[in-house]
């Protein structure tokens, strides 16, 4: 293992929960992050009815591409379409996450523009957040997973108004952060919001500038790195 990245996907999985439940993603046994299988089977996902700190490489599963669990012993999420189907139109994407997040929903909720007013949002903005309308239900079809897919477009983030939120990237590392960054930029505009309406926020020039500056792929694994160096300084997994 180097710079905190384990090879093996179940690790993988693992360790994109555990880094999850740390940063306060978890909703009790809701929520969860996935990654491709390199063989093409699925994908690996963090198994149902169990909270993002208690996944361990045992309580990750292989789910097919029509919801079978090919391999492990636990149960699959629900919701596992949101992972399938994002990943059948995404060949560039190897990573999922989604999860309730508390303030990505709060501010969801108040049908506000996501502005960059500070470094976080600009990872996603412009343009405007992507958000999913279409119902604030679970995801439980492959028909309503093909939905959450075309809505996300090409985008890295999307707001699921009513539920939660979906990051999707080309790895774990990048797919988590991006759930660490969005649930950050909305508890920073619901906190500026509570206290005054928005005054000021960057530029679409200043915050292109500042995703090429703040989250290039390099940064983004630092802070990767640093969440599971947290993590294990705190005996996690
Ligand atoms: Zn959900």
């Amino acid at each position: 293992m180097s710079g905190g990245f384990p090879q093996g996907v179940r690790e993988q999985v693992a360790l994109a929960c555990a880094v999850l439940g740390l940063e306060d993603h978890g909703d009790l046994v809701w929520g969860h992050a996935s990654l491709r299988d390199p063989d093409g089977r699925g994908v690996w996902m963090k198994a149902s009815t169990w909270g993002f700190e208690e996944i361990t490489e045992q309580r990750v599963v292989l789910v097919g591409w029509d919801g079978q669990v090919l391999e492990g012993d636990g149960r699959r999420h629900a919701e596992y379409p949101i992972h399938t189907e994002i990943m059948r139109a995404r060949p560039d994407v190897n990573s999922v996450v989604h999860t309730h997040a508390p303030h990505s929903v709060a501010f969801a909720a108040t049908g506000q523009p996501l502005r960059p007013i500070s470094h976080e949002a600009t990872f996603f903005v412009p343009p405007e957040i992507a958000r999913f309308t279409e119902t604030g239900d679970l995801i439980l079809t492959e028909e309503l997973g093909r939905s959450v897919a075309d809505s996300l477009g090409d985008r890295n983030a999307m707001l699921l108004v009513h539920h939660g939120i979906v990051t999707a990237g080309p790895d774990i590392p990048t797919a988590v952060l991006a759930a660490i960054l969005l649930e950050r930029a909305c508890e920073k505009q619901l906190l500026a919001m509570s206290a005054a309406e928005l005054a000021t926020w960057s530029s679409d020039e200043e915050a292109l500038a500042k995703r090429e500056h703040c989250y290039p792929p390099p940064l983004i694994r630092h802070a990767w790195d640093y969440l599971v160096r947290r993590l294990r300084d705190r005996g996690g997994s």
